[in-house]
């Protein structure tokens, strides 16, 4: 067989050699140890938190090393693209800080040497080394029709070794003549690899996630060009991950059944082939047992889902390192206030199986996250946040910023901040008394404290509240009122002898923390008085007040 004659029948309209590419895209100059990495979606549109996961591996894996991450849009297949998708996509990695090196940044904007970065814009490239396997006797044209591969299938329900290989591969021994007429007959064909795998070839990588892997070696003689002249994805990949010079290809752990296909690809194209590090899918725990976060299921397998419900993006960074590498809790633990890119993030120690989803660890990371920032900062991005997802809780804001930002500031920028928000929705919630608007009130009392000493404890404090004490003032004017009430405000004293008394000190201020906010449990309550105003104060004693004596 001519092959040289083949290829040219085949791509009669690519004039330059593979080497033309190697030449444009040279190795990169790059510092020892660099790493090349990618994230390669298909503008599909939808981003799962898998997706942003891997793909912040991926960043993570050139960051540490001063290499180079870039993103590549696999948009061969033309029946998923949805429009705008990269936009979308390209958004929700920014908000996570992952920016690219080079690649493409917008729907209409690429930047970099080894572009293009489209692979829709790579067709020519693709086929120029598709036309040289040709020549080389390592590929050819397959007429095989859907019908006949359905029943190909079929008859191999019970085979162990399936797909177009063998027997099967009809094609792979067309003569010159017998290919040429098909081709005069206008039969639409694929091209195929010719495989020279053989079944008890092995294929051997060192994965730097999994570690060791042995598997059989390919025999398939697998499509690399659809019959419109793209690329498969296994075609496509080799291609591009060898003339982007990417280093180490971090996917999701259902490549690595077609490793062998890839790796194969590589060596008879004479590339040197990638290190892989096979990413395994985020799991959840389901009825005692696991299973892979479900795009239809799990709200939060979308990666909107966070931006809506107002987690920052800090802290979904931040539990996903916790997911990622093994050892970074401990390294948190030393260092707290050390910021997030210091971590020396190490593929080895990612999971080999899977990382578990926990919404209440996430929900801990947060509340962790959010507690150090200053009060300014929270405003800011809850700001942000409701003005896209809670007019409601923006208008409040709006109504006097400064004193939102004091309410966030409530017992916050100090060295044990409390930890009561996990995410931005729950602010509505957190600060709903201390605006007359959304204040709910709710009279029941814990501890001690009755509606009888309520009446006695009220009736006495809305005399002598003062709004402009001190701290200490404050505290001092409580503890004094509780002699006159019945109670001590000594809790120890009360511990010791709790007949002689009504209640102690902390009974008191839970009747005050009551009627003016309506729970039992709040921040500082000396801060919230403060803020409520003089006004709202006295108002939300009164009617308290009411309420008890009613009740007594
Ligand atoms: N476009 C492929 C996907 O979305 C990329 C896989 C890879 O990273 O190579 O699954």
């Amino acid at each position: 067989m001519d092959n040289k004659k083949l290829a040219e029948i085949l791509f009669p309209h690519i004039l330059k050699a593979p080497d033309y590419y190697e030449k444009l895209y040279p190795a990169r100059v790059l510092p020892e140890g660099a790493r090349v990495t990618r994230f390669a979606p298909s503008p599909t549109g939808f981003l799962h938190f898998g997706n942003l996961f891997t793909c912040l591996v991926s960043y993570k894996t050139a960051k540490t090393t001063d290499g180079v991450f870039y993103v590549r849009v696999e948009d061969t297949d033309r029946k998923r693209k949805v429009e705008g998708a990269i936009e979308v996509m390209l958004k929700g990695l920014s908000v996570y800080g992952i920016v690219p090196d080079e690649g493409v940044f917008s729907e209409t904007e690429q930047f970099g040497a080894y572009g293009p970065y489209y692979q829709s814009e790579r067709k020519i490239i693709y086929q120029t080394y598709a036309k040289s396997l040709v020549e080389q006797g390592l590929a050819y044209p397959c007429f095989m029709t859907a019908e006949e591969l359905d029943e190909i299938r079929a008859q191999q329900e019970n085979e162990s070794v399936k797909g177009i290989w063998g027997k099967w591969a009809r094609h792979r021994d067309l003569s010159l003549p017998e290919i040429e007429e098909k081709l005069n007959a206008g039969t639409p064909w694929t091209l195929r690899l010719k495989s020279p795998g053989t079944l008890e070839g092995k294929c051997f990588f060192d994965d730097m996630i999994k570690g060791k892997i042995e598997m059989p070696e390919n025999v398939q003689d697998v499509v690399i060009l659809k019959s419109d002249g793209i690329p498969t994805y296994h075609f496509a990949h080799a291609i591009d991950d060898h003339l982007m010079r990417t280093t180490h290809v971090v996917r999701g752990d259902e490549w690595i059944s077609s490793t062998p296909i890839h790796l194969q690809l590589f060596k008879l194209l004479g590339f040197k082939p990638p290190k892989y590090a096979h990413v395994a899918p985020i799991m959840k725990e389901e009825n005692g047992g696991k299973r892979k976060l479900s795009k239809r299921k799990d709200p939060e397998a979308a990666v909107t889902y966070y931006a809506e419900e107002g987690f920052p993006s800090e802290s979904v960074n931040e539990y996903m390192l916790t997911l990622a590498n093994s050892n970074f809790e401990d390294w948190r633990r030393m260092n707290k206030d050390e910021e997030l890119d210091k971590f020396p993030f190490n593929l080895k120690k990612m999971s080999v199986s899977g990382a578990l989803f926990d919404m209440v660890k996430l929900t801990d990371v947060s509340k962790n996250v959010i507690s150090k920032m200053p009060a300014g900062k929270v405003f800011e991005l809850s700001y942000e946040w409701a003005k896209e997802y809670n007019p409601n809780l923006a208008a409040l804001y709006e109504k006097d910023t400064d004193r939102a930002t004091a309410i966030l500031n409530i017992d916050r920028e100090n060295k044990k901040p409390r930890k009561d928000i996990a995410k931005w929705s729950d602010i509505p919630d957190y600060i709903s008394y201390m605006y007359d608007e959304t204040f709910a009130p709710c009279y029941e009392l814990t501890g001690n404290a009755t509606p009888a000493l309520a009446v006695k404890v009220l009736e006495l404090y809305k005399d002598i509240v003062n709004l402009d004490d001190t701290k200490d003032e404050w505290f001092e004017r409580i503890k004094g009122m509780c002699e006159a009430v019945g109670c001590t405000p000594n809790v120890k004293e009360y511990k010791q002898n709790p007949e002689a008394f009504d209640g102690h000190v902390g009974d008191v201020s839970t009747v005050i923390r009551v009627a003016l906010t309506g729970r039992t449990n709040t921040p500082d309550l000396y801060e919230i008085t403060r803020l409520l105003g003089r006004e709202t104060v006295e108002k939300r004693l009164t009617d308290a007040l009411s309420y008890y004596k009613e009740e007594k």
